[in-house]
C-alpha cells in the first residue's frame, strides 16, 4: 500500500500507515496525522461520549482543508 501523497511526490516506495478516514486515500507515517476523537456509543434511548477517545487517520490534504 503506497502512499498517495508519496507517489506525487515520486517517492511511490513509502509504506502507507493508514487510510484516510475523509478521503480514502492510503497514506504514510510522514503524511498522516493520527488525531483523537470522541466516541459516541448508544446507551439506552440516548447516545453517551465514551471516557476513551478513539483514534482517526487523516491524510495532509484532508488535515489542512478541516482547518482552512
Ligand atoms: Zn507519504
Ligand atoms: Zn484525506
Amino acid at each position: 500500500m503506497a502512499c498517495y501523497d508519496c507517489i506525487q511526490e515520486n517517492r511511490p516506495d513509502s509504506t502507507g500507515i493508514g487510510i484516510c478516514t475523509r478521503c480514502g486515500l492510503a497514506t504514510c507515517h510522514d503524511h498522516a496525522r493520527v488525531l483523537a476523537t470522541h466516541v459516541q456509543r448508544a446507551n439506552g434511548m440516548s447516545r453517551s461520549t465514551s471516557r476513551l477517545a478513539g483514534r482517526r487517520v487523516v491524510c495532509r490534504t484532508c488535515l489542512a482543508a478541516e482547518a482552512a
